[in-house]
């Protein structure tokens, strides 16, 4: 008997919806937790997983040495490399082909790669329009690491003691 008075009490007064207008003005007064995205962006980890990319020495010097770890970890088999022996007798890709519609992005490859060349960037914001736009090629790869060889160094010294 008193917990239908109760109810009926609550439903008469409005309790429930005066509860919910309290919570609202309260959040009204408080630093708004969305962003206006792209104008805003939040924070990114230095290990987030973007757009990948091939990275060079300082020198100028590729660091990829062929050693196809990153080829044989990827699950997705998202990676086709081909080698071929150098003049001076080093080992380099002749190709290095990614295909970004297959990538899961799981990071298999950075983590494999024992010279730091394949590398996922924090690069999130890019599209393909038609068949192949999203197939990068060696060139297009080293390309992107070379853009964003900075930022690429800084995240990964970030992130060195946890790695
Ligand atoms: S991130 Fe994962 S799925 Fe994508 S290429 Fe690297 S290993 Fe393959
Ligand atoms: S990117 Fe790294 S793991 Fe892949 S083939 Fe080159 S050196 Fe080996």
């Amino acid at each position: 008997m008193f917990q239908v008075v109760k109810e009926f009490l609550n439903s008469l007064l409005l309790r429930e919806m005066l509860k919910g207008m309290a919570l609202t003005m309260g959040y009204m007064f408080t630093q708004p937790i969305t962003v206006l995205y792209p104008m805003e962006k939040t924070p990114m980890s230095p290990r987030f997983r973007g757009l990948h990319a091939l990275r060079r020495y300082e020198n100028g010097e590729e660091r990829c040495i062929a050693c196809k770890l990153c080829e044989a970890v990827c699950p997705a088999m998202a990676i086709t490399i081909e080698s071929e022996q150098r003049e001076d007798g080093t080992r380099r890709t002749s190709r290095y082909d990614i295909d970004l519609t297959k990538c899961i992005f799981c990071g298999f490859c950075e983590e494999s790669c024992p010279v730091d060349s394949i590398v996922e960037t924090h690069i999130h914001e890019y599209h393909g329009e038609k068949r192949g736009d999203l197939y990068f090629t060696k060139e297009m790869l080293l390309a992107v690491g070379d853009r964003y060889e900075a930022e690429i160094a800084a995240n990964r010294q970030a992130d060195a003691a946890y790695r």
